[in-house]
């Protein structure tokens, strides 16, 4: 059951729902995601056969706008995994108080072993065949785990064509030459980054070279990361690793250089200076900050109680149990939670589809005073609640997020 990210993700809308008294018949709603589709999308592919894949989008809520989230490609894609991913985008945007709801969406499928091609032709079928539950005014999708501005440039053709007009603002994350914004591609990592130097602040430590950090996952989160924390807040990455293994370096790793190693080489395994470890003896490095920026479920129950970081940002989504969570707060490990963390990402998406939507676009320091000016401010309000409840800062952005969408479920009343 641990392993579920679809019950994980019940368990903490619960705890939430008692924490701030939420009227059972609304908890009842949030349980479940407003739609769901499945389809089947049959591709020809490069050798003349044809493979059928599984395509999935839930939209978890619309009560305060279009929803909004990521779609990823992997092997690993499941019905709860997306309806979990749905739910978390839905508080995210209501922790940073965005206009949307949440959704999430996913293909089952190996990118890796795709002719670009063969992943042209899946996204856009997967593009028409949800292609009604999509809008700029009804849900919104941007990147997530293997699907980069490329994919997204694929989505808005492709729905573009459907519906016979050019519409910038149907997906985020897309090429700055067809709508994207500044900042986009960083938004994410330069937020948790900023979500960092305000908790440290909180604790009373300046972050710099005595801050020692680890990271698991070096993709478009991770070692975003590696390079604001390591370069401009001067921070000493310590650990890094990926899904092939992890590096590490008590004297401090060079995050511009190891990313530049990643991209020739696949992976930050084998990093000129470094000694090779396992995932496992990441998560339990003897560090100041531990970045989660990999996939769910990273930090359960088995582990949590070798973890010796005294703070841990959570990067990716889900990647802290509820089990582990409780074992966590025992040992006085503060988590900043993901929906807090790494809403840098969608806030950027929001400013992309402002963008789109007046045809008027902003300049790179525009996008990041902005950004640093929402997250830090939905940060302090997390902080603050957390502090006048007494509860953990995850409880605290459920409470602010579980309570800004039930107010809005209530004054709009339930339909018919
Ligand atoms: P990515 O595909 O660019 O990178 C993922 C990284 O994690 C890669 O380095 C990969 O090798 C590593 N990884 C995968 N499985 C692993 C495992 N089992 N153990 C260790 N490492 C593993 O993806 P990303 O966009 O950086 O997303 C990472 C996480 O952040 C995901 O949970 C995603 O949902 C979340 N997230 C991403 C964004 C965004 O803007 N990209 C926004 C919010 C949240």
């Amino acid at each position: 059951m641990e392993e579920n990210p679809y019950q994980n993700a019940l368990k903490q809308l619960e705890i939430a729902a008692k924490q701030i008294n939420l009227e059972p018949w609304i908890h009842e709603i949030l349980k479940h995601c407003m739609q769901i589709s499945v389809v089947s999308l049959p591709i020809k592919m490069d050798d003349g056969t044809v493979k059928v894949f599984t395509g999935y989008r839930a939209q978890h809520s619309t009560a305060l706008g279009p929803s909004k989230g990521g779609i990823r490609y992997s092997p690993d894609v499941t019905m709860d995994e997306i309806k979990a991913l749905s739910m978390w985008m839905t508080w995210k945007c209501a922790v940073a108080e965005l206009p949307y709801g949440g959704a999430k969406g996913g293909i089952v499928c190996d990118p890796k072993k795709l002719s670009r091609g063969e992943l042209e032709r899946l996204t856009r079928r997967y593009t028409y065949a949800i292609i009604n539950m999509l809008g700029p005014k009804k849900d919104v999708p941007a990147p997530d785990i293997n699907t980069d501005k490329q994919v997204m440039a694929w989505i808005m053709d492709s729905y573009s064509i459907g519906v016979g007009e050019t519409t910038l603002g149907v997906v985020t994350g897309k090429p700055i030459s067809i709508g994207g914004s500044q900042g986009r591609e960083c938004a994410t990592g330069r937020g948790l980054s900023y979500v960092a130097r305000e908790i440290c602040k909180k604790l009373g430590v300046a972050l710099g070279p005595e801050t020692t950090v680890a990271i698991q996952g070096y993709g478009n989160v991770g070692s975003v990361v590696g390079v604001i924390l390591g370069q401009e807040m001067g921070c000493k990455i310590v650990g890094v690793s990926d899904i092939m293994g992890g590096v590490y370096n008590p004297n401090g790793i060079d995050p511009l250089l190891l990313k530049k190693h990643k991209n020739e080489t696949g992976s930050v395994v084998g990093f000129p200076g470094t000694q090779d470890i396992t995932n496992e003896e990441l998560l339990a490095l003897d560090c100041d900050i531990l970045v989660p920026a990999a996939v769910e479920n990273q930090i359960t129950k088995k582990n949590a109680r070798n973890v010796r970081a005294k703070l841990i940002i959570e990067g990716a989504n889900g990647p802290t149990t509820t089990e582990a969570d409780a074992i966590l707060e025992k040992e006085g490990i503060i988590v900043v939670p993901d929906i807090l963390a790494n809403s840098g990402g969608v806030i950027v998406s929001y400013f992309e589809w402002v963008q789109d939507l007046y045809s008027y676009f902003w300049d790179i320091d525009r996008v990041n005073q902005e950004l640093e000016r929402h997250i830090v401010k939905a940060f302090h309000k997390v902080y603050n609640l957390a502090q006048e409840k007494d509860v953990s800062l995850r409880t605290a952005a459920y409470m602010l997020a579980v309570g800004r969408i039930a107010e809005a479920i209530r004054v709009r009343g339930l339909y018919p």
